[in-house]
């Protein structure tokens, strides 16, 4: 027999993968239709690596600094998305390097993107982050105006929009996380209906270490994991 020592990255991505296609399967959908996204912040290049080469072709980044300082290390072009809170002045530097960003949270973010997508000539994939649970202190529209924000966008020709994100309520217990994911999924039907160009909105990002199989059953086409993945986060 072939020995071969797995380090816990291979294995947690195996079984998150396979958690995320029972969790698809009993909820009748296509386990394709879901994407698990490695969260990156404070990882070393060397373990995000050992998650790209177990096969996740998707990485979130929430800093564009240590983004910056560590992507060119990454071994193959696993693809990027942003999503963490992003500072207007920050927006140039990562434009070209990420393919969309998922935490679109003001129309000046908005129109910040558009200029620098217009000057290289890029269609920026975007998803609108929505304050599900109308915190305090939170980025994110609220959910009653996303619908509105979402038809604005519209104006943007080098914005795509494509669906919504969000980040629950950190505490909340299972059954208020399943309703936070349910208003999840019916606003995107919201949005969908109300958008003319609207056959690219197809994407709901939600569900993260601690609820990304709660976040399949509802509707999640992506999820966000980080420490489920990479083991706890070391903050320095
Ligand atoms: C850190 C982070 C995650 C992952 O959180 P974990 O609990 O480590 O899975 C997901 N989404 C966003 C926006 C994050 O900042």
């Amino acid at each position: 027999m072939q020995e071969k020592l797995l380090t816990d990255t291979e294995i947690n991505y195996k079984e998150i993968k396979e958690k995320i296609t029972e969790a698809a399967k009993s909820a009748g959908r296509d386990p394709e239709d879901i994407r698990l996204m490695a969260v990156t912040k404070t990882v070393a290049p060397e373990k995000i690596n050992i998650a790209i080469n177990s096969g996740c072709d998707l990485l979130g980044e929430n800093r564009v600094q240590e983004f910056l300082e560590k992507y060119e290390s990454y071994d193959k072009n696993a693809e990027v998305h942003f999503i963490g809170s992003l500072q207007t002045n920050k927006v140039k530097y990562i434009v070209d390097k990420v393919s969309m960003i998922e935490s679109v949270d003001s129309i000046k973010l908005a129109e910040e993107i558009e200029k620098r997508c217009e000057k290289i000539d890029k269609i920026m994939d975007i998803l609108l982050e929505v304050n599900i649970a109308n915190e305090e202190n939170k980025g994110g529209f609220s959910p009653e105006e996303v619908v509105g924000i979402s038809e604005k966008i519209n104006d943007f020709p080098h914005l795509r929009l494509r669906g919504l994100m969000t980040i629950g309520r950190f505490g909340a217990e299972i059954e208020e996380t399943r309703q936070y994911f349910k208003k999840m999924r019916h606003l995107l039907v919201d949005i969908k209906s109300k958008n003319r160009d609207n056959i690219y909105i197809n994407i709901l990002s939600m569900g993260m270490s601690g609820d990304y199989e709660l976040a399949v059953s509802e509707g999640a086409t992506i999820v966000r994991v980080g420490q489920g993945l990479f083991g706890a986060r070391k903050y320095v």
